[in-house]
């Protein structure tokens, strides 16, 4: 646990939080960083869905919390494939499919476990050089062989506005995520049907929602800052 929230104040901000979200939304608490015993009072207080970005790091704490067996697990950091294996076996969602190589060796895995993963692609809504995810021009070409890639559910859009965007600049990023997933949509793509948005974090979350986000993936809110 960090210094800054205790097990009570964490249930403190979720329940404060929870007043501010649409039922409709789901809320992934963010615990990368953070120690199991966190995600435990977390779940204490309600919670089911918990995002990590480290295969590594989550999995030693899955071990750890074997006993909560209907938390939901999502892998929302940039991912190598030679990590697809680990992913596809230990998370049930991936919100940062960021590459078509990551797509193909993700469904390769699918086809050959039988296992199924929620997946978002990461789009880039404004040009974002130092982050991962796709461009736009780049996820257009690549929607007809991420189509193929049937073996996954392709589930919705994840974005992330550029460092530093003031907050309230970034619900006309997220509309346009939005918009975008809408157009692909009517594309007529057969397994492309993306209704999640996943999209908002502490700073902006409240312009996600207003924005249509489905899920809100939120850390230092309900937890305080994390130890670096
Ligand atoms: C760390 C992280 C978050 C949570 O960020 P906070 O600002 O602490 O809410 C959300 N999404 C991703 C992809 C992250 O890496």
């Amino acid at each position: 646990m960090t210094a800054a929230a205790t097990f009570e104040q964490v249930a403190d901000n979720i329940a404060r939080i929870r007043q501010t979200v649409p039922p409709t939304v789901r809320i992934v608490a963010v615990t990368k960083k953070l120690p199991s015993a966190a995600i435990r009072a977390a779940y204490n207080a309600g919670l089911r869905d918990f995002g990590e970005s480290q295969v590594q790091e989550a999995l030693t704490k899955q071990r750890e919390l074997q006993d909560l067996a209907d938390i939901t697990w999502h892998m929302i950091g940039h991912l190598q494939t030679n990590k697809a294996k680990q992913v596809l076996e230990h998370f049930h969602w991936i919100h940062a499919v960021d590459s078509l190589r990551l797509a193909q060796k993700l469904n390769q895995l699918a086809a050959d476990r039988g296992q199924l993963l929620q997946c978002c692609l990461q789009v880039k809504m404004v040009p974002d050089p130092p982050k991962y995810g796709f461009e736009l021009e780049e996820l257009w070409s690549a929607l007809p062989h991420l189509d193929d890639c049937h073996h996954l559910s392709w589930a919705g859009l994840m974005t992330i506005p550029p460092l530093h965007t003031p907050a309230p600049e970034t619900e006309g990023i997220f509309c346009q995520a939005r918009a975008l997933a809408d157009q692909i949509n009517r594309a007529g793509f057969a397994h492309l049907n993306l209704q999640q948005l996943s999209m908002g974090m502490s700073s902006d979350y409240p312009y996600a929602i207003a924005a249509g986000a489905t899920m809100i993936r939120l850390g230092t809110i309900l937890f305080g800052p994390r130890p670096s």
